[in-house]
Parts: C-alpha cells; sequence; structure tokens
C-alpha cells in the first residue's frame, strides 16, 4: 500500500514470542518474511525505520533464574537470543531488497556492528533500517525498555509495538472476550492501570521523551503501513487526555 507518512522516524519493536506464530520455540520463518515485508513497504513511503527485536521465543532470563542460573547469567543468555533474531530478520529484509545494519548493544565484530548511536542515525538517513540487537547490553532489563531507549536516543517521532492483537485491551482478549479495547491511552494510565503493553520502565522513558506508542498488530497484513498513515487499528499511548 502507499499512502503518506505521518511519521519521520520510527522504531518498531517485535517481540520474540511474536514471531514463534504457532510454534512453541524459535521462530517461524512465514512470520519473519511478513515482518519483513510489512517493514519495506513502509521504508518505501520514505520513513526511516529501526528495530528492537526480542528473545522470549528463545531464551528469557527469569526463566534461567527460575531453573536455578544466575540471574545476570540468564540475562545475558537472553540478550544473545535477540541477536540470533535479529540476524534472522537482518536475513529476511535483504532478500527482499531491504539494506540493513544490525548493531549490538554486546560487542560482536565478527557478527556485527557494535551500537554507535551517531552511526545508526547515519544509516537510517541513508534508508537503511537499524536493527537493534542485544536489548541495552545490560542485565535486568527488557527488550520493551531498550525499545524505549533507542527510539529516544534516534529521535524517533513513534514506537510502534507489534503484538499479537489490534491494540491495548484491559484483559488478555485471547481468554477474556469482553475485555474492553482502548483507542487512546495516557501514559500513566498505562501505569497505574497496569495494562500489560509495555514494562513500566519503557512507559516511563517513553513519557519523558514524549514518543507516543502505538500498538498494533503484526499478524493484520499491511497494518504496519496503515498505522504510518494514520489509518487502521491501533492504540495510541501520549500524553493528551
Ligand atoms: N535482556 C536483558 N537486557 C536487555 C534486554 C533483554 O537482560 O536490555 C534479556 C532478558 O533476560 C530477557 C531476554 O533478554 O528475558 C529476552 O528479551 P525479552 O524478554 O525482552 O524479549 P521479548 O519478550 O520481547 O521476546
Amino acid at each position: 500500500m502507499s499512502g503518506t507518512a505521518r511519521y519521520k522516524r520510527v522504531l518498531l519493536k517485535i517481540s520474540g514470542e511474536a514471531l514463534m506464530g504457532g510454534r512453541d520455540y524459535g521462530l517461524d520463518p512465514e512470520i519473519v518474511n511478513r515482518v519483513a515485508d510489512e517493514v519495506r513497504s513502509v521504508t518505501r513511503m520514505g520513513v526511516q525505520v529501526c528495530l528492537v527485536i526480542g528473545g522470549g521465543n528463545i531464551f528469557r532470563g527469569v526463566s534461567g533464574a527460575a531453573a536455578g542460573m544466575e540471574r545476570a547469567t540468564a540475562d545475558y543468555m537472553g540478550m544473545l537470543a535477540t541477536v540470533i533474531n535479529a540476524l534472522a530478520m537482518q536475513s529476511a529484509l535483504e532478500r527482499i531488497g531491504v539494506d540493513t545494519r544490525v548493531q549490538s548493544a554486546i560487542p560482536m565484530s565478527t557478527v556485527c556492528e557494535p551500537y554507535i548511536r551517531r552511526r545508526a542515525s547515519r544509516h537510517m538517513e541513508k534508508g537503511r533500517v537499524v536493527i537493534f540487537a542485544a536489548g541495552t547490553g545490560n542485565p535486568f532489563f527488557t527488550t520493551d525498555t531498550a525499545a524505549a531507549l533507542r527510539a529516544s536516543e534516534m529521535g524517533c517521532n513513534a514506537l510502534i509495538k507489534g503484538t499479537k492483537v489490534d491494540g491495548v485491551y484491559s484483559a488478555d482478549p485471547k481468554k477474556h472476550p469482553d475485555a474492553e479495547r482502548y483507542e487512546r491511552l495516557t501514559y500513566l494510565e498505562v501505569l497505574s492501570r497496569d495494562l500489560q503493553v509495555m514494562d513500566a520502565a519503557a512507559i516511563s522513558l517513553a513519557r519523558e521523551n514524549k514518543i507516543p506508542i502505538l500498538v498494533t498488530s503484526i499478524h493484520d497484513a499491511g497494518s504496519f503501513a496503515e498505522v504510518m498513515a494514520g489509518r487502521g487499528r491501533f492504540t495510541i499511548i501520549t500524553d493528551e487526555e
């Protein structure tokens, strides 16, 4: 699809779990390819795009810690999982002709670039999609927080959170069919109602830096581009009542 984009530069956050599709573990190539297609259509609208991809489809620090592992070590394993996902997404994007760079918060120079803010910004100006891997590079954080952090650093005009559903609900709509769907929310409402959109650190960071969060489904074809054009189904989180 085409249309005029409302945003010049955006960050798309996709959880590892969303890339799993119907599987119990790992990546569903069909979903990875579909997300890559969505990203390409948005870059064709002239929007500069960067990505943060989670790692929950491979490893989560809290699960490792629950199994008796030291939490920080388990979190580093989780961050490495995000690098695997980032490389898969890079491969899917390059196959369809989108130039990309992966930048890791944990330097891994034989695999990808280290995270360098100004360099990432330059890549985006040149139309390359930058995929930020290894979260924030610190244990005890999440890739949601990494998404809010990178969106702030890169001066993004919006943070898009791609989920399994078409917005924010009062409860999981898959388990509670009568859950209320919100069109718009404030950051404070998300925090005070403990709505499970992104963790509190991520919401607070987006709030401080006035970055709107748009929550949409990655399973509806064309939704990312629709949201960029101000159409489609999404929940927007800002400071405005
Ligand atoms: N992680 C971390 N620091 C970060 C980002 C991620 O320690 O800045 C670890 C953490 O263990 C987390 C795992 O990486 O459980 C995978 O990331 P996340 O759970 O955020 O992935 P998602 O839920 O988005 O798939």
